[in-house]
Order: C-alpha cells, then structure tokens, then sequence
C-alpha cells in the first residue's frame, strides 16, 4: 500500500528523508516478513473463485498472518479497517474487503497485503482472474505482472531509480497502457513506506543512485485506459476515471551487490511444499 501525492509528500518528501540501508541481518528478517506475505497470496490466490467474499479472504489472510506471529500492516493504517486491501475491475488499490462484494466469473482481483514481523515490513500484491477472463484483460495482466520484473531488474547498484521507473513505462506503454501516476513504490523496512518513492513512469532523471543494502517496494499500478484516477466516496477505494480495468503487481526487494533479491517471491514457497 502507498499513499496519495499529497500525502506522501508529507511522509517521504522523496530526498529529505534519508534512505536507510539495511544489514543483512535486517535482510534476512525482512526476507522472513515477505514469506509471510507470500504464502498468504499464494494462499489467497487457491481460494479464490466465483462466490468468495473478499470479507472472507481478509478473514482468511489475518488469520494466517497471526498465525505466523506477524500483524497485518494496513489494519488501522490512517484508518484503514481491513487486513487486506481488494480492488476490484475498474478499482485500482484501496478497496476495502466487504461481505457485499463477491466474486464472479470474469472478474479480476488485486490483492495487496503487508505484515509486520519482529519489527520489520513485508509488503506485496497480486491481480488475479476469478474464473475465466477475457484475452484483453489476460494480457493486461500478464504486461503488468512483466513490468514489475523489468523494474526490478534495474534494482542493482550504479543504476538510479529512475532506471526502474523508465524501464516499467517502457514495457507497458508498447502495449498502449497506462502507468498510474498518483500512487507510486517506496523503500520499506521498520517503515511501511520509506524512502524513496519509486514513481512508475519517468518523472526526472536524476533520482537516487541505487546501493546495495536499500530495500524497495517496487508495485507498478497500470490501466487499460487512461492513467487519471479518482477516490470513491468511502475515501478510500481509488477507480479509474474511465472505468476500465486495471492491474498492480508489487514485490519488495533487496539490493545486493549482484542480482536483486526478491524478498517476496512466491516462487519460494512452491519449492518448500514440493520439500515437504
Ligand atoms: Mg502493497
Ligand atoms: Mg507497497
């Protein structure tokens, strides 16, 4: 989860705030809080079908965060009343879980979810398909998800943050999408948000040089029409001004002095139920 522009300014003001570098030993703790998150999408994303409320898989999300000894982070965030945030279609992020919205076949779901364990953040999200999509909105999906893994691979040192941003509006603007622009990444650590934000279109070049050691949220928010947005009345759920479906996929990471670690990689928890 981010915040508006405005408010963020506050928050992070991108260079006034310092950005911390983490230790390993923070890394790895870290990388313990983003398992967490992981496994509860990979979780979510078996149950998810035509009929679930996202009520129901708030339920199912908080309950297994505490089992795992960690609290969900968006609970109570500035008010936030759910443990998941669940936007649906034409909303974009912030739509807050409801017995009164269930699932049908053709829609699609983004799902973000953060915990806090012994100090520490996880945060990420998925956008999945509840029954069967059509192709239009397959490939929104699959562009999105493509451009979050284009970001993060200008994650390494000597490049800037700019070089993600970029490298995220290059991929989806060859598709003809649009890049959200009033929502955006951040650094993350005993801090939901942290800085800096990490836009995902190219706003100025000379953004912070990227060093081993920084831990990202990288989440690219994009639209199958135009990038305006607007908030519901609820003062939440932020749609898109022209109702068309959108997609948000985030991973938080680790610099290193090689490749970028994935800290929420879900790919891990695959590996550790074929172990068992
Ligand atoms: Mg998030
Ligand atoms: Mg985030």
């Amino acid at each position: 989860m981010y915040l508006p522009d405005s408010v963020l300014s506050l928050l992070v003001s991108d260079m006034s705030r310092p950005i911390i570098l983490k230790s390993n030993a923070e890394i790895e703790v870290m990388a313990q809080a983003n398992q967490i998150v992981a496994e509860t999408l990979t979780m979510l994303k078996e149950r998810i079908e035509p009929g679930v409320s996202t009520w129901q898989l708030d339920r199912w999300a908080e309950d297994y965060c505490r089992k795992c000894r960690s609290v969900p982070a968006f609970k109570g965030y500035r008010g936030f009343p759910g443990s998941l945030c669940v936007s649906l279609n034409e909303q974009v992020v912030h739509g807050i879980p409801s017995r009164k919205t269930i699932l049908r076949d053709g829609d699609i779901l983004s799902i973000d979810f953060g915990v806090k364990y012994k100090g520490y953040f996880g945060d990420s999200a998925i956008t999945v398909p509840v029954g069967s999509i059509s192709e239009e909105v397959e490939n929104l999906l699959r562009v999105t998800e493509e451009s979050l893994y284009k970001g993060i691979s200008q994650a390494r040192p000597g490049k800037r943050i700019d070089d993600i941003s970029s490298a995220v509006q290059n991929h989806v603007e060859k598709y003809g999408y649009s890049v959200v622009r009033k929502f955006v990444g951040h650094g993350i650590g005993t801090d939901l948000h942290e800085a800096p934000e990490i836009p995902n279109y190219h706003r100025r070049k000379r953004t912070a040089r990227i060093l081993p050691g920084m831990a990202l949220a990288i989440e690219p928010m994009i639209n199958l029409g135009t990038h305006e947005v607007k908030v519901l009345k609820d003062g939440w759920t932020v749609i898109t001004r022209d109702g068309k479906y959108s997609a948000h996929f985030e991973h938080s990471v680790a610099v290193t002095e090689g490749d970028p670690l994935i800290l929420s990689d879900r790919r891990k928890n695959i590996e550790a139920k074929k172990v068992k």
